[in-house]
Order: structure tokens, then sequence, then C-alpha cells
């Protein structure tokens, strides 16, 4: 399965600034990441499986359900967060220190 990890992780860089400060709960993050990767349409990620099945959402808004190969996935499905019990906050936080260090250290090299 090949996904687009780099992609995801860019675009959340991006808007890291916004999400610092608008992203208080766990929830909060997790719909923002939802957001980020599918644009409020969720799309089965077992992509390799050839359908165009409808995704239905559980109550706890995290998992999915694809109508088409049946497999149920999370948000962190196929992303660097797949196989990590931290929540995505904390992540959120590590990747907004550090690419922040990033640019202070640029910054002092210039
Ligand atoms: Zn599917």
């Amino acid at each position: 399965m090949t996904f687009e990890k780099h992609l995801i992780v860019k675009s959340m860089f991006n808007s890291m600034l916004l999400l610092i400060e608008k992203l208080q709960t766990e929830m909060d993050c997790i719909n923002f990441f939802i957001k980020q990767r599918w644009n409020d349409k969720v799309e089965c990620p077992y992509k390799d499986f050839k359908h165009k099945g409808k995704v239905y959402e559980f109550k706890d808004g995290k998992r999915f359900q694809c109508s088409c190969c049946d497999r149920i996935f999370s948000y962190k499905t196929g992303t660097l967060f797949e196989n990590t019990k931290i929540p995505l906050k904390k992540w959120f936080l590590a990747m907004y220190i550090h690419t922040s260090h990033k640019k202070k250290n640029k910054f002092n090299a210039s």
C-alpha cells in the first residue's frame, strides 16, 4: 500500500500555527487531521482494492467503514500515526517545536 504520507505532513506543517491556537482537545485534533487528510470527504485508504464505495462514519468520529470492501479504518490508517498510541495533540506539538526550531537555526546561520 502506498499513501501520501509526506503530503499530509507537509500540509499539516503549513497549518501549524492555526493548529496550536485552535485545537484544544484531542477530538479537535482528530477532526482537524481528518479535514487535512480528506478535505471532509473521507475515502477508503485501501486503494489497492479498486472501488468507489461509500464510507460510513462511526459514532466516535474516529473510525470509518468502507461499504465496498467492508474494511474498517481510522483517521490514522496509512499515516505516520498509524502504529502509535500517542495522542495527536502531542504529535502536533512536537512537530511544531521541531519546525520552529529549524526555522530559528536557519535564521541564525544567515
Ligand atoms: Zn474500501
